[in-house]
């Protein structure tokens, strides 16, 4: 059976770090809806320039146009064995338009992953986090596994390591209040089909993933 994952969680919660392992692992695509708007964004196509500032800000990109992102990706081959997407759903309604999504190519959601930590965690690791704008590693100053091997430079391409703009104070703080204004319905709808499971996400990066493979055995 393939296993199709959806990962919920606040900004900094580490879903992204743990998509790409069990991915790279379990040899599933890790779709990450805030990667694929970043891509677009750098290639400067018609909907990178749409959802530039949307992005910058912190605000949330309209359902449509980020359920049709998915939809182009979700029907291509390398999903039928399984995806996680990380990032999406964000609201009732993308859960809502992915069960869709989903019916019309036969398959549904194998279960929601909540990862969870303080808030004042999250804080921290956003403010360390860092990309490379050439192959798109993330970095962080704070977490021992992610720091970069020489200061500020990737380890792969040698090239100076950025902050996403979104990653800044003012940012942060509007997608914290988004995630939060959003979140409870959403747990609501993945608890009463009884998909979801709940992640402690303080842990090393080791550490969540063994517990990410401990609470999908059960
Ligand atoms: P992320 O990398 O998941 O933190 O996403 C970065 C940004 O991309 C978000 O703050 C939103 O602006 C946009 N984005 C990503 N996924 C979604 C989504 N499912 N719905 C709306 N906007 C999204």
């Amino acid at each position: 059976m393939p296993l199709n994952l959806v990962f919920i969680g606040p900004p900094g919660a580490g879903k992204g770090t743990v998509a790409g392992m069990v991915a790279r692992e379990w040899q599933i695509p890790h779709l990450s809806t805030g990667e694929m708007l970043r891509s677009e964004i750098a290639k400067a196509s018609a909907l990178g320039k749409f959802v530039q500032s949307i992005v910058a800000s912190g605000g949330l990109v309209d359902d449509q146009t980020v359920s049709q992102i998915v939809e182009q990706r979700i029907k291509e081959q390398d999903c039928l064995q399984g995806f996680i997407l990380d990032g999406f759903p964000r609201n009732v309604q993308q859960a809502i338009i992915l069960d869709g999504l989903l019916a019309a190519h036969e398959k549904n959601v194998s279960a929601a992953v909540l990862f969870f930590i303080p808030e004042e965690a999250l804080v921290k690791r956003l403010s360390g986090r860092r990309y490379c704008p050439k192959c798109s590693r993330t970095y962080n100053m704070y977490t021992p596994e992610l720091m970069p091997k020489k200061d500020s430079v990737c380890n792969d391409c040698g090239v100076i390591l950025q902050q996403r703009a979104d990653d800044r104070s003012e940012s942060v703080r509007k997608r914290l209040h988004i995630y939060n204004t959003h979140i409870a319905p959403l747990l609501k709808f993945y608890q009463e089909k009884n998909l979801l499971l709940q992640l402690k996400a303080d842990g090393s990066i080791q550490e969540n993933v063994s517990r990410l493979k401990e609470l999908l055995k059960h």
